[in-house]
């Protein structure tokens, strides 16, 4: 059965929940649409000592208050997977896994994921494993760590790491000798040609085991390869491949060259109507605090 909001909200993040609030204190008929669990990303972090007025706080606690905001406030979540929206019309349609929706506005707020390294790493997240060095390089001050990288992509979170931790070692996957002759921060090393076999620690990260691309002239114009096998100590790996939206539901709203919605301050995108919020749109600092902001003005303005 068709089911009719005011505002219909796509992912139950942060910035969803708390886009919800403020639609919801306007007195208008707001509805959550969550495929997992309310929180997103937010559950997976072990302590946040970020977020303004929580000194410190796992990730856990802090979905579980504005789980508790929503509630009392008389937000209606519904738990389906969008898998198709129509937003050519005055009114939008959302089509779920289980129902179909429509609303005056829609407000996309379904996050991001982070490419992973697809080896062992998520047996060590939150104990020495992290995808956000702004996040998280508080907790290795003064400790060597290393970036996994992909093309240059690990080298803005090394500077970010470099400014607390002792020793930074990134990890990239392509040819980096170019900017290893440049780089002048001493604190920092990059390895070219590297693969990450496996993380290995027992309660924690203890070091990674690499394999590194070496090319030998061998004459007649042919090159050997072959790959030097070793462990390299460390007590974090920062993964920095990259981060990717899913378009599932983005409809046709501009994006920017990696995919990210383009909003203007209202966080209205090029589509009448729909909003986006949180991770999913185009912005520099991707964190829990600038979603709630997000949040709060689109849940003014849809
Ligand atoms: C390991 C880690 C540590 C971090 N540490 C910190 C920190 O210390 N401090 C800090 O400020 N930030 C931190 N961050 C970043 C922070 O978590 C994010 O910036 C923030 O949670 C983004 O919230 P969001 O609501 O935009 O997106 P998400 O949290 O990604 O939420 C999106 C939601 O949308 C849902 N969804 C997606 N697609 C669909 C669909 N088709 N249908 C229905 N639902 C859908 C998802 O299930 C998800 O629940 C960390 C992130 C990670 C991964």
């Amino acid at each position: 059965m068709k089911k009719s909001f005011d505002i219909l909200i796509i992912g139950g993040g942060v910035a969803g929940m708390s886009a919800a609030i403020y639609a919801k204190r306007r007195g208008k008929n707001v509805c959550i649409i969550e495929k997992f669990t309310l929180g997103g990303q937010v559950n997976t972090i072990p302590k946040i000592e970020n977020f303004p007025s929580e000194v410190s706080i796992d990730g856990i606690s802090l979905v579980q208050n504005f789980a508790m905001q929503i509630e009392r406030l008389g937000v209606e979540v519904i738990y389906d997977d969008v898998q198709k929206v129509d937003y050519s019309g005055e009114t939008k349609r959302v089509f779920g896994r289980e129902d179909e929706y429509e609303a005056k506005s829609v407000i996309l707020a379904t996050g991001l994921t982070y490419v992973e390294l697809g080896k062992n790493e998520n047996d060590f997240l939150g104990r020495g494993v992290s995808y956000c060095a702004v996040c998280d390089a508080n907790f290795f001050r003064g400790k060597d760590v290393c970036v996994a990288s992909a093309r240059g992509s690990g080298l803005k979170e090394a500077l970010v790491l470099a400014e607390v931790c002792s020793h930074v070692t990134v990890l990239d996957s392509g040819d980096m000798s170019a900017y290893a002759s440049a780089n002048k921060n001493k604190k920092i090393d990059v390895l070219s040609n590297v693969q990450i076999e496996k993380v290995v620690g027992k309660d924690a990260v203890e070091g990674v085991e690499i394999s590194i691309l070496k090319a030998q002239k061998v004459g007649n114009g042919k090159t050997k390869t072959e790959h030097e096998k070793r462990i390299l100590k460390t007590t974090a790996l920062f993964v920095a491949l990259g981060k990717k939206p899913d378009n599932t539901v983005f409809g046709g709203v501009k994006v920017d060259a990696k995919g990210f919605v383009i909003t203007n301050e209202k966080m209205q995108t090029s589509i009448d109507g729909v909003f986006a919020v949180g991770d999913v749109r185009s912005k520099e600092l991707k964190q829990i605090v600038t979603a709630c902001s997000d949040g709060a003005i689109a849940g003014q303005f849809a």
